[in-house]
């Protein structure tokens, strides 16, 4: 039976990341040992002294609604967070607190886009990027980029992307899926084609700031005359381990904030009361006191990227930050292995899942669809025993 949805949802597609996670908990309902490299999620605990402050504020009776952008000691928290990791100067007017970064994203792509306008997305893009602009009735314009660019657009394929109905450019880094990092320069270098056209706002998710290992991420809106143009998003879910707490938050121009807090005020209302208060302690928490992780993360991208090298077909760059590997693996298109014919990466996403019960994610949901995604934010015992089994089922 067709049932009478509207044409919104249906043009929506599921978020792979989710649905690939949730194949995986089937799986295992099922009795079968699946091995999860497809969630972007840290296998720890969230730190003590961040539970500690929740339990305060359950215990001080946090109970009522908050402001819709968020309580104003978080919002000065924030705004000295982002002075001292970004050198940004945001007031408490700027900021607003939504229930995770996904939330951040898509006021914003509410507020600015009308139907007909175009959101470039350099390729590969995390997978509600596109969802987001489509529940916008706006258009995404793929900007593709490959392995062999390490994952990075050039600014003549921005130039080129652009067109009168240009309204948006979403970028990301530490970015998810590549684990690029766009330099200062390289970032520059974007910001002087854009420059030329004072039409198009400037989406930075800077989710994945603190888990970099080889260079400092740049915040793009630290760029003169960007400022006014660039929305600047962040979390607390990837580097503090609080995905489930659903913190985001933005920093933005006036304007665009008090829309995202009107959105916001008809969609959810203020995020988390006692998430929130546990918040304030997050984001003034000394980065060293994250530290932990992060060096357990590089620890583990160069063990998968160690033991992806030894299986032939795999090819691959070094991410520089974030917890995912984004190995093209297009020299296996075409081939029978097992009997089961590969013709594209969510042929081969799925081969694994079948033959290795492993579970990744296929890269077309993100605009590669010569890659697979696999996150290393599981354990070195589990990443071990996933590419073995892999390195196994592809021999
Ligand atoms: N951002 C994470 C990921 O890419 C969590 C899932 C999601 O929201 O997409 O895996």
């Amino acid at each position: 039976m067709a049932y009478p949805l509207s044409d919104r949802i249906k043009s929506l597609p599921v978020s792979q990341t989710l649905a690939m996670a949730a194949k995986a908990r089937e799986l295992r309902a099922e009795g079968k040992d699946i091995i999860g490299l497809s969630l972007g999620e840290p296998d720890f605990n969230t730190p003590d002294f961040i539970k500690d402050a929740a339990i305060e504020a359950i215990n001080q009776n946090y109970n009522s609604y908050s402001p819709v952008d968020g309580y104003v000691e978080l919002k000065e928290a924030i705004c000295t967070k982002f002075k001292r990791d970004n050198n940004l100067d945001y007031k408490p007017n700027q900021i607003v607190v939504s229930t995770g970064a996904k939330q951040s994203i898509a006021n914003v792509a509410q507020v600015l886009l009308n139907k007909g306008d175009e959101v470039l997305l350099p390729a590969p893009y995390w997978v509600s990027y596109s969802a987001i602009a489509i529940l916008s009735e706006a258009t995404f314009v793929e900007i593709p980029s490959t392995i062999d660019t390490n994952f990075k657009i050039t600014p003549a394929q921005l130039e080129a992307a652009i067109t009168p109905k240009t309204k948006m450019v979403f970028f990301n880094s530490p970015n998810n899926p590549s684990g690029s990092i766009f330099s200062e320069a390289e970032y520059r270098a974007l910001a002087k084609v854009l420059e030329k056209h004072p039409q198009i706002y400037i989406l930075s998710d800077e989710i994945y700031e603190h888990i970099n290992y080889d260079c400092k991420p740049f915040s793009f809106a630290q760029i003169e005359n960007m400022y006014d143009r660039t929305i600047t998003v962040n979390g607390l879910a990837k580097a503090f381990a609080m995905t489930g707490w659903r913190i985001g938050y933005l920093g933005a121009p006036e304007w665009i904030a008090k829309a995202c807090t009107k959105m916001q005020g008809q969609v959810t209302s203020g995020t988390n009361c006692i998430a929130q208060r546990a918040a304030i302690t997050a984001v003034l928490a000394p980065v060293e006191k994250i530290q932990f992780m992060v060096d357990e993360f590089k620890t583990r991208r160069d063990i998968i990227i160690g033991l992806l090298r030894e299986i032939d077909g795999f090819k691959i760059n070094v991410p520089d930050g974030a917890f995912y590997v984004f190995p093209d693996v297009s020299a296996f298109f075409g081939k029978t292995i097992d009997g089961v014919t590969i013709e594209n990466a969510g042929d081969f996403s799925l081969f694994i899942l079948e033959k290795a019960n492993v579970a990744t994610v296929s890269g077309d949901a993100f605009g590669a669809p010569d890659c697979i995604r696999m996150s290393y934010a599981a354990s070195e015992l589990q990443i071990r025993e996933a590419i073995k089994r892999i390195k196994e089922a592809l021999s």
